[in-house]
């Protein structure tokens, strides 16, 4: 190593707790900001995938025309509070111009450098922490009910196929038998291979975060609020419990990085794309691997803790209530999807959780260099895929830290793109 820094790392989700773990491994003096514990933010609650092949942008070419029936469909994957529309419609405009097909090549491009090596640049992390059992290399599944729902999905597979992605077709006897639960609706399904989930993201995230601890990292409960910088250069950052001295920060807050952001030079569009899961302890009957309905835009996990149902989109911003009715449709979408479910549970049996996606229109995150100092560097905006982009991401940042060429080509992601 080069030079040995002090880096703060604010915020101790799966992007932050990566990149504090591999800035430690690089021999830097790493404090970890985070108000909260490791994980308790959108890392608590995802669906768990930790999918090499999610390199299919939200914004899509002919997108839009589902979006009415989206809209109107009070089960449907898509909701939007329409007093936050205001606000949303700079971020919309721009979300929907980046669907080109052009523009979606390159962004699966970059997505797939990023994810690609997902696992086998968390597994070292996992298995340092003791956790690697906590990683299911099994495949993801996608089901469908009709051909022609199957085939609104062609232009992602064959997107993935593009970039060198196994998708394998299946027909109805081939998914019952991956997964006997399964209504017998399914007609036909696509096996991603490569695929894996984590059986417990909060729990992942907290055992990175004590193996960070063990090895010399150090977590501090803060709010980090600004930086001190003196002629470009670095010398602490700011937080509600006074200053910590760093001369290197990384920036990791998820969807509260765009003030800190702003605050280092940088006007980002970050945008919340809430979601919702609910979780059914003791399922009667559950997956083996992720499965998503590619209609309902669902995902049904197999936890340690149950089966987690998550998904769905709401525009609605940081600071509206949670609408749980939106996590007690995924109910109704999983007995659907498992028949076996009960179809009355008790309160305590069941849990919901709203989570912020930390989204940019592009579907790319944010990592590079601020405009105020070469010394703030970013690393947030990872959207739906933060848990598998998440190692990668932490890598990068240790190479721009220590001032390596990255292990990827960063210029995707810069700030200034926007
Ligand atoms: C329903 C749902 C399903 C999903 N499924 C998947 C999936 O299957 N696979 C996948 O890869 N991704 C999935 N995602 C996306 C994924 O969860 C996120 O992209 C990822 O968790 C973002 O991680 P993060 O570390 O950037 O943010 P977070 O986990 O939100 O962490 C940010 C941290 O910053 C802290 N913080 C905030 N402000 C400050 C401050 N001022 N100072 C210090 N700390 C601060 C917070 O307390 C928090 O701990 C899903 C998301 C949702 C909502």
């Amino acid at each position: 190593m080069a030079t040995r820094r002090r880096v703060a790392v604010i915020g101790a989700g799966m992007v932050g707790v990566c990149a504090a773990s591999f800035l430690r491994r690089d021999g830097h003096e790493v404090t970890l900001v985070d108000p909260n514990g490791p994980g308790e933010g959108t890392s608590f609650g995802n669906a768990g995938g930790l999918n090499g092949a999610s390199i299919v942008p939200m914004s899509m070419p002919g997108m839009i025309w589902n979006v009415p029936k989206w809209l109107t469909d009070p089960l449907g994957p898509l909701a939007i509070r329409w007093s936050y529309l205001p606000f949303l419609a700079p971020w919309l405009i721009r979300f929907l111009r980046s669907g080109t097909p052009a523009q979606v090549e390159v962004q699966a491009r970059a997505l797939r450098s990023l994810l690609k090596p997902c696992l086998e640049t968390l597994l070292p992390l996992a298995k340092a922490a003791g956790v690697e059992d906590m990683i299911h290399r099994r495949g993801g599944l996608f089901v469908y009910r009709s051909r022609e729902s199957r085939a609104k999905d062609n232009a992602g597979f064959e997107l993935r196929r593009r970039h060198d992605i196994a998708c394998e077709d299946l027909n109805a006897d081939e998914i019952r038998q991956l997964e006997p639960a399964l209504s017998h609706e399914y007609v036909c399904g696509v096996l991603i291979h490569e695929n894996a989930h984590t059986v417990n993201p909060h729990r992942l995230v907290a055992s990175l975060a004590e193996a960070f601890v063990r090895a010399g990292g150090k977590i501090t409960r803060a709010k980090a609020t600004g930086y001190v910088i003196d002629g470009g250069k670095l010398s602490a950052v700011n937080t509600d419990s006074g200053e910590i001295a760093a001369d290197a920060a990384v920036l990791a807050a998820g969807i509260h990085s765009r003030a800190l952001a702003g605050e280092a030079g940088d006007k980002v569009p970050l945008e919340t794309e809430r979601g919702y899961h609910l979780m059914i302890r003791d399922p009667e009957v559950t997956t083996r691997i992720c499965v998503a309905d590619g209609a309902g835009k669902f995902v049904a996990t197999p936890m340690e803790t149950g089966l987690r149902l998550a998904g769905t989109v709401e525009l609605a911003g940081l600071d509206a209530p949670p609408n749980w009715e939106r996590a007690r449709i995924m109910l109704r979408h999983g007995r659907r999807m498992l028949p076996g479910l009960a179809t009355n549970y008790a309160e305590d049996r069941l849990t919901m959780w709203m989570g912020h996606r930390p989204s940019l229109p592009d579907s790319l995150p944010v990592i590079g260099p601020s405009r105020r100092s070469p010394d703030i560097v970013y690393a947030f905006g990872h959207g739906h895929v933060g848990m598998a982009a998440a190692p990668m991401t932490g890598r990068v940042i240790a190479d721009l830290v220590a001032g390596r060429p990255p292990a990827i080509d960063v210029t995707p992601f810069r700030a200034d793109r926007f």
